[in-house]
């Protein structure tokens, strides 16, 4: 059982930034308004991620950690239409089989917490605690009893840069949570929660990032968009700036971003690559998924309705302005 476990965890868990990718996705399905993340070593040795969402019921901890065990949704074909991110059920058994993982928790209706070890998918012990609502989970040593797994991790900086992408890409999913990103005792992202998806893409990046942005707003039959285009102040020549989330969710596609980068050169002839944050809400009939749990890569069966929906909408919205 334990090798199935760490079978299915290599699917899950590459890195420390797929740790970290599910547990603050599984805070943003906790209903988080604030989720903080803690890493040492680039995550290798440590990361702490805590929330104040909901929290887990007691006599739930034990089973959270079991695999395919999920309070979720999980049909794949509803993967792009149902509301939480989660729905494999297999996150918690795959980081706690090849890591030492604390949990604390506790729910808003209960007295008291729970604080449960587990490590390499054996469970340790559990036992009540005083805490806060909500959760931290602790995750030590990654990889420490898979070492041909632990040769392929970068060095720490380079997770540590990963980490610090993905942390990027959820506060910008998540202008309502407030996200903040500790390395080395350092702080390096702190978003306020409040809502206003510019601030947000300033207290990122900073307000040098882009010499302009233009507001998008526009919808059309089927979808919906919404969020801020621009020139960045320094190009990258690659699409790192383009952000952009379909039903709320990270996501990347080969034709979405064909689609974005053609309506933004009619624009700025000379210029590939834009800055880019923008939110995608398409109908779920125009979403025939297929798409790869973890990797996050979107297919339409109708690749050239979508582009065109997508161009001829984003062109709207962009013409008449100045860029
Ligand atoms: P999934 O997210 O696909 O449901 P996970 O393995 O990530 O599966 O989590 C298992 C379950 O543990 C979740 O369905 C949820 O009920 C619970 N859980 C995990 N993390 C949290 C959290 N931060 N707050 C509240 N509940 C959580
Ligand atoms: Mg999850």
């Amino acid at each position: 059982q334990h090798t199935i476990d760490k079978i299915a965890a290599g699917e899950v868990i590459e890195r420390p930034s797929s740790v970290v990718k599910e547990l603050a996705e599984n805070a943003i399905d906790a209903g988080a308004s604030s989720v903080t993340v803690e890493i040492k070593e680039g995550g290798i040795s440590f990361i702490r991620i805590t929330d104040n969402g909901s929290g887990i019921e007691k006599d739930q901890v034990p089973t959270a950690f079991l695999r395919h065990s999920t309070s979720k949704i999980r049909a794949v074909e509803d993967l792009m239409t149902i509301h939480s991110l989660g729905f494999r059920g297999e996150a918690l058994s795959s980081i706690a089989a090849v890591a030492q993982v604390e949990l604390v928790t506790k729910t808003h209706a209960e007295g008291t917490g729970i604080r449960y070890l587990i490590e390499g998918g054996k469970e340790v012990s559990l036992e009540e605690v005083g805490a806060p609502d909500g959760t931290t989970f602790l995750v030590r040593n990654l990889f420490y009893n898979t070492p041909a797994r632990k040769k392929f991790l970068k060095a720490a900086m380079t997770e540590a840069g990963y980490i610090n992408d993905l942390l990027i890409k959820l506060a910008l999913s998540h202008p309502d949570i407030s996200f903040k990103f500790i390395n080395n005792g350092q702080v390096k992202l702190h978003t306020s929660g409040n809502t206003n998806l510019k601030d947000i893409i300033y207290g990122v990046y900073g307000r040098e990032i882009a010499s302009e942005l233009i507001a998008v707003e526009a919808g059309d039959a089927g979808v919906q968009i919404r969020g801020f285009i621009g020139k960045p102040v320094i190009s990258r020549g690659n699409r790192n700036y383009e952000n952009y989330y379909i039903n709320g969710r990270y996501i990347k596609s080969q034709i979405i971003s064909k689609a974005i980068e053609d309506a933004y050169k009619t624009f700025m002839m000379q210029h590939k690559y834009p800055f880019a944050v923008l939110h995608f809400t398409i109908e779920g009939d125009l979403l025939d998924v297929n798409v790869h749990p973890t990797k996050m890569e979107l297919r339409f069966s109708n690749q050239e309705e979508i582009y065109q929906l997508i161009v001829r909408t984003l062109k709207d919205a962009l013409s008449g302005r100045e860029l």
